[in-house]
């Protein structure tokens, strides 16, 4: 009999039954990394076979009573260093490893293939017997494909009648791709660019580096450089020994676009991971990737956690988007679990940006990461001219929000014949909407958060938890009619403004309500690319990796948003907003101009974009992060405590608080309540805890928490280098 310990796929914390020692029947075969089903109770749950050292975490139990797992799946075990990444994003980020273990084998990746049923079609051979059911369903398939099910739905019949058809020789199996067809495999000598000078250079350093030693590198070049064409190759480099890359992009940028570019650089798509895929897309992708078919896969953060058993390079393109940190569930951060893996995998990882995070500036410092800068933009094309429209100065007229300067720099676009890009980050028609007679906000019922008007869809909706209304007639407190009015500004108002001023000129409102999908992104593109937009009004979502030589103007409608009740990254968010939005401008031969509209051109955020004066901005910014031993140069966590339960989640927010640690190098703050004291009908409350880099703050917290107890309606979130503090 053999003893085998097993991760199992459930939420308890280490030591709480997140590791179990079960027994291998006979003549089984499970190495480290197999998956396999366990009895856990009286359910089944999925586990990995986990490796066993000799520290005894698992519960201990006599060789007798050892259950026997039920199963072991076909599947490629999970390699080595998807293992240590399990266990280092669990010990780091203080959550349940079997939570994270879910992440690497979701539930659709092992799910029984339905046995793949094979497709029909009609064959063109008449049946014997053409009884009118049978002609009506021959008619109806047309030249349709599917499951004896499907036609049947299709059809209209009955399975009885179109398996009789089959029998009858009417409709035939189709050679159709089953999941063993081989996957087309990108080639590394498709279509290589001819690179300039400096990105020859730049893919040379990565390229020599690349053997299969960690190294991380931030690829560090102006927006327009050709940061893409520059990875590709070290991409291609990985493809020609044969190995497998991963390419991580925040969620939203998983355009076609990008996937276009691949296409025309390698022959072919590569294997994408993503919320957006079914089911069955999932499970396809997952094997493909796991038995080594997938050479390249481009995907969101979770493509992070498959099975590679081959990766040889990991790139995180847009390295500095907040969206790599996950708010929800496992709280981590792709960004500093993809090092890890490529630590781990022992293979170099590229972070590519053109306004890299200060804490990646600080590794490059430190000696821990290798720069490789490209300060020009590809092909000639100019930095944009920046300048600072100061609201105080030439104010927009009441109730607008495009100033004068602003309005003559489109004028002379819309002349011209280019484009135009109005930046405002802030989805719908106003934030705010409030009564003229009584003073009355419309708040959501579960948040303490503005309802937002979105005049495209006639609704008023929460932005945290989504809940929506139609807007109220009278106001719900006084009473009066038409009296509730719009307050500030949303990227649909501006483009009302936009189309009251210039009535001719195309519009397109980009945000995540208009450009939901995929699909809806390529529209986008191409119809910029045709020219048959003339003005874009968008939010953050414009300013990802798009470029279109013709967009020579880009205007900041409200430079000051991201300063308001500012955080520790506040003025470096604003920072790379501003630069990566300024940076869709003048990509072309034309060159580009931005204008930001700000109270505040001295804050110095605004002057260092003004000047251009990068370098200037970051060591500034590291500089008062120092100071104050925030990260980069110290550590945070936050805690938050959350009920349904006012009371129960403050007392149990005083009660953490009480046993807070002490002692020097680390400090807890709060609790307080949450800026988002209500979200989803939860009261929130917070524990900020502040330490020195060197302190070990993990342990420090497990061994806090552990003296704590609480009931089981609340709920408290660990959230380890915090991006969020609401
Ligand atoms: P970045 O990601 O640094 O903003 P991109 O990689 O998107 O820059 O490049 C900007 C534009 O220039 C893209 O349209 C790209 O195809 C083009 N480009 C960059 N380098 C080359 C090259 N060596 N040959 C041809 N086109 C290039
Ligand atoms: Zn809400």
């Amino acid at each position: 009999m053999s003893r085998i310990r097993v991760l199992l796929a459930n939420s308890a914390p280490i030591g709480k039954l997140g590791l179990l020692d079960y027994r291998l029947p006979d003549g089984a075969d499970a190495p480290s990394g197999t998956l396999v089903e366990a009895p856990l109770g009286p359910r089944t749950v999925l586990g990995c076979v986990w490796d066993g050292d000799d520290q005894d975490t698992g519960e201990s139990i006599g060789d007798i009573r050892l259950r026997p797992i039920t199963r072991v799946y076909p599947a490629p075990p999970l390699p080595a260093d998807l293992r240590r990444l399990i266990d280092w994003v669990a010990d780091y980020y203080l959550c349940p490893p079997g939570a994270v273990l879910r992440m690497a084998v979701p539930s659709a990746a092992l799910r029984e293939t339905q046995r793949t049923a094979t497709p029909y079609r009609v064959s063109g051979i008449a049946p014997a017997r053409l009884t009118p059911q049978r002609a009506q369903a021959m008619t109806v398939i047309g030249n349709a494909q599917g499951s004896v099910a499907e036609l049947a739905a299709c059809g209209g019949t009955s399975l009885a009648v179109i398996r009789g058809l089959i029998k009858a020789g009417a409709l035939v199996a189709t050679a159709a791709q089953t999941r063993d067809t081989p996957l087309p495999m990108p080639d590394p000598d498709f279509a290589p660019p001819a690179l300039s000078v400096e990105q020859m250079q730049a893919a040379d350093q990565l390229r020599e580096a690349g053997g299969t030693k960690f190294q991380p590198y931030l690829l560090d070049g102006v927006t327009g450089s050709g940061k893409t064409e520059v990875y590709f190759e070290a991409v291609a480099e990985a493809l020609r020994k044969g190995e497998q890359a991963l390419i991580l992009l925040p969620e939203i940028a998983l355009t076609l676009p990008m996937l276009r570019r691949f296409e025309a650089r390698f022959g072919c798509a590569p294997t994408t991971w993503h919320s957006d895929l079914s089911p069955r897309e999932r499970r396809a992708a997952w094997h493909a990737i796991a038995n080594g078919h997938a050479t390249v896969t481009i995907g969101a953060r979770s493509a992070l956690f498959l099975p590679y058993p081959r990766l040889g390079l990991i790139v995180v393109d847009e390295a500095h988007e907040a969206s790599f940190k996950q708010e929800e569930g496992v709280h981590y951060h792709a960004r500093d679990a993809a090092v890890m893996r490529a630590k781990f995998a022992d293979i170099p990882i590229i972070l590519a940006s053109a306004t890299p995070a200060i804490e990646s500036r600080a590794q490059v410092a430190a000696g821990r990461y290798r720069e490789i800068a490209l300060p020009a933009r590809y092909g000639g094309a100019t930095l944009p001219t920046i300048r600072a429209v100061d609201l105080r100065d030439e104010p927009p007229t009441r109730g607008a929000w495009l100033a004068p300067p602003l309005i003559a720099a489109i004028d002379a676009r819309l002349a011209r014949g280019e484009q135009s890009l109005l930046f405002l980050n802030r989805r719908g028609y106003a934030p705010l909407t409030l009564c003229r007679t009584c003073g009355y906000r419309i708040q959501c019922p579960h948040c303490t958060a503005w309802m937002v008007e979105h005049r495209l869809n006639h609704r008023l909706s929460c932005h945290h938890c989504g809940h929506t209304m139609p807007p109220p007639a009278a106001c719900p407190e006084c009473q009066t009619q038409d009296s509730l009015v719009a307050c500030g500004p949303g990227v649909e108002r501006v483009a009302d403004e936009v189309r009251s001023r210039w009535a001719e000129a195309r519009i397109a409102i980009v945000t995540s309500d208009t450009l939901w999908s995929p699909a809806r992104a390529a529209e986008f593109v191409a119809d910029m690319d045709a020219g048959m937009i003339d003005i874009v009004v968008g939010t953050q979502l414009v300013t990802k990796g798009y470029h279109f030589p013709n967009l020579t103007l880009v205007g900041v409608v409200d430079a000051d948003i991201g300063l308001i009740g500012g955080d520790l990254r506040s003025a470096e968010r604003t920072f790379q907003q501003i630069a990566q939005v300024a940076g869709r401008a003048g990509r072309g031969h034309k060159p580009g101009e931005v204008l930001i509209q700000t109270r505040q051109p001295q804050a110095p955020v605004m002057a260092a974009l003004i000047a251009g004066d990068t370098a200037g901005f970051y060591a500034a910014e590291s500089a008062a992060r120092a100071e104050a031993h925030m990260p980069p140069y110290g550590r945070l966590a936050a805690i938050i405590v959350s009920s349904e339960d006012a009371e129960t989640a403050r007392a149990t927010a005083a009660m953490i608080g009480k046993a807070a640690p002490s002692g020097s190098g680390i400090e807890v703050w709060g609790p307080v309540p949450a800026p988002l004291a209500r979200l989803r009908g939860q009261h929130r409350h917070r524990l900020l805890v502040h330490a020195a880099r060197s302190y070990k703050l993990q342990a420090a917290i497990r061994a806090w928490l552990d003296r704590c107890n609480w009931p089981a309606r609340v709920r408290v979130t660990i959230d380890i280098d915090p991006y969020s503090f609401m």
